[in-house]
């Protein structure tokens, strides 16, 4: 189980975001990567291996997304698919609009992605996670909510994760959830944090709020909503 970092407010996204998943290099990790939401446009960066790697792929692209004012970061240990760029996170639903990244395993994505593979949804990954995706973006395509969409489908979802999700059309909020796996929520002024330990918000703020089991975070740029999933 690897690591997480979110971030909404004003400074530059890329920036915290790399930061904070470098602070979280201690937990071992075989690929990384990011997504940025700028102005309805979501931009994912991944690279396997070490940070580095990543560091330089966004450095190459890093003027088109300067003014980015949420984002989502992850450093994957795999569980489910090998080391490869395409397995890395985040993933992101077939019509560009939604992005998540994960912590931990989710046991029934065998017989989720089977149903998804037949309603048409394509799949890019080996991954259990790429199945949340899919599943997020079946109950927004009915919903067009992003926090109805996600309790609606982490309630059919069996197993330990932490994630951090975001719509290119709801670019005032990042939402976090929680089940048997960390994630904490750190406090800024005009900025909000998620991550899963402590080590990737170091510098950024010490104001911490630690997401329990089965909650649901909907996290903006100047307020900080916790929701029991149930
Ligand atoms: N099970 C997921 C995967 O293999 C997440 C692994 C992690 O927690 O880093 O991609």
């Amino acid at each position: 189980m690897c690591g997480i970092v979110g971030y909404i407010g004003n400074n530059a996204v890329a920036d915290v975001l790399l930061n904070g998943l470098k602070n979280l290099e201690y937990r071992g990790y075989d690929s990384s990567g990011i997504a940025l939401n700028d102005n309805h446009t979501i931009e994912v960066y991944k690279a396997s291996g070490k940070l580095g790697n990543l560091y330089q792929l966004y450095a190459k692209h890093q003027p088109q997304m300067a003014n980015a004012h949420q984002g989502i970061g992850h450093i994957r240990w795999a569980t489910h698919g090998k080391a490869t760029i395409e397995n890395a996170h985040p993933h992101i639903s077939n019509d560009g609009k939604l992005v998540l990244v994960h912590n931990g395993i989710i046991e029934n994505y065998k017989e989720l992605r089977n149903e998804l593979e037949n309603q048409g949804f394509v799949f890019h990954s080996e991954t259990d996670t790429e199945t949340a995706v899919h599943l997020i973006d079946r109950e927004y395509k009915l919903c067009h909510n992003l926090e109805t969409a996600v309790i609606r489908a982490i309630k059919q979802l069996k197993g330990a994760f932490a994630f951090c999700i975001m719509h290119a059309d709801e670019t005032d909020k990042i939402i976090a959830v929680r089940k048997n796996a960390p994630l904490i929520i750190g406090i800024g002024k005009d900025e909000n944090f998620i991550a899963s330990d402590i080590p990737a918000l170091i510098g950024k703020t010490n104001q911490i709020l630690h997401l329990n089991d089965e909650e649901i975070a909907i996290v903006r740029k100047n307020c900080v909503e916790v929701k029991d999933l149930n």
